[in-house]
């Protein structure tokens, strides 16, 4: 850990954010003598660190838990001189070259910036789904549907994602309830004829989750529902909870600075991880609207390094 007084104000390679596509970028940065500092944000680690077994990443055949994946991550940038800092970068400028980045008062100046902000599942709002995260509560259908194997689960959502991710969890599950606040999907008819056809798939129309019931120690045991009609509350027995209502990717800096779609996703070009702004690259989750998964947010962010080494080299730098 580096503290932010310790670093110079004047950088080759700023990059913003700590999950697999912002420390890959850093191995790589620092691997090609480019002295990369990560600013490592208010989720040190990113979104893995909200997990327990990650089965998924390759090289490990007997998984690894989320948070000692992505210290092993730090560590191997670290140990090629990447210096990482516990700070959240607050404003940016790139209205002239060298990038103007700001951590509150203090002002570093850079030739190229990564941003791998990430973006976050948007969640129901309520303290038992946080608790249980990664404890029978799960954002992301491909991370963890296999954990739930002959076992009756709760999809919260009516869209695409919310009904996609049901189908797919069918393939383990015994039962996918999809539980909608409205009396009708939003998803594309295409999906929903296939969800309506799946004899594993049983809609809870007009309900919100008011509680996911459960401890850490045991998992989810169910869910308190509440008929947004009537207003009844009832329990609804189930081993895991996937919310499926959507992603906020964390771009809010670049408003009218980047180009971006219509969630906000920052939008890359030429197959590549540039983006509007020449010498500004965009790796992982922040740019993904499919994938969203630890090694595409990580081979994105070597694309960004190898991006950034490129353009400093063309740059004559
Ligand atoms: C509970 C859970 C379980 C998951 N399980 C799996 C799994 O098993 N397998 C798998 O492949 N994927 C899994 N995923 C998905 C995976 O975690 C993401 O796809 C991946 O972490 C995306 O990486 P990223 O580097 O793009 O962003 P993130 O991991 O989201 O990291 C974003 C980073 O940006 C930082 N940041 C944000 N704003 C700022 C700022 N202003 N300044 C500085 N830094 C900032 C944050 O602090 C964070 O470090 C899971 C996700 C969740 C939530």
């Amino acid at each position: 850990m580096t503290d932010l007084n310790d670093i110079k104000k004047s950088q080759k390679v700023v990059i913003m954010g700590s999950g697999p596509a912002g420390l890959t970028s850093a191995l790589y940065t620092a691997r090609a003598n480019l002295e990369p500092v990560v600013f490592e944000g208010m989720e040190a680690g990113g979104q893995l660190t909200l997990t327990t077994d990650v089965e998924n990443f390759p090289g490990f055949p007997n998984g690894i838990l989320g948070p000692e994946l992505m210290d092993a991550m730090r560590k191997q940038a670290e140990r090629f001189g990447a210096k990482c800092v516990q700070r959240s970068i607050t404003s940016v400028d790139f209205s002239a070259k060298p990038f103007k980045i700001r951590v509150d008062e203090t002002e570093i100046e850079t030739d190229t910036f990564i941003i791998a902000s990430g973006a976050s599942a948007k969640m129901l709002g309520i303290e038992s789904e946080k608790l249980l995260l990664g404890h029978g509560v799960s954002t992301c259908a491909t991370c963890d549907g296999f954990f739930f194997k002959d076992k009756e689960l709760i999809v919260v959502g009516g869209g695409d994602s919310a009904v996609e991710e049901g189908i797919f969890l069918t393939k383990f599950a015994s039962k996918v309830n999809i539980v909608h606040r409205r009396d009708e999907l939003r998803a594309s008819k295409i999906l929903q004829e296939r969800a309506f056809k799946n004899p594993k798939i049983n809609f809870i129309w007009d309900s919100e989750v008011e509680e996911v019931l459960g401890d850490m120690e045991s998992g989810v045991k169910g869910v308190m529902l509440k008929n947004s009609k009537t207003g009844d509350v009832s329990e609804k027995e189930a081993q895991g909870v996937f919310i499926a209502i959507g992603h906020n990717p964390n771009t809010e800096l670049f408003k009218g600075k980047l180009e971006m779609d219509g969630p906000g996703y920052l939008i890359t070009k030429n197959g590549s991880t540039e983006t509007s702004v020449p010498g500004v690259f965009a790796a992982g989750d922040v740019q993904d609207t499919k994938y969203r998964q630890a090694i595409t947010a990580a081979g994105s962010g070597c694309m960004a390094a190898m991006d950034a080494e490129k353009y400093l080299e063309d740059q004559g730098e």
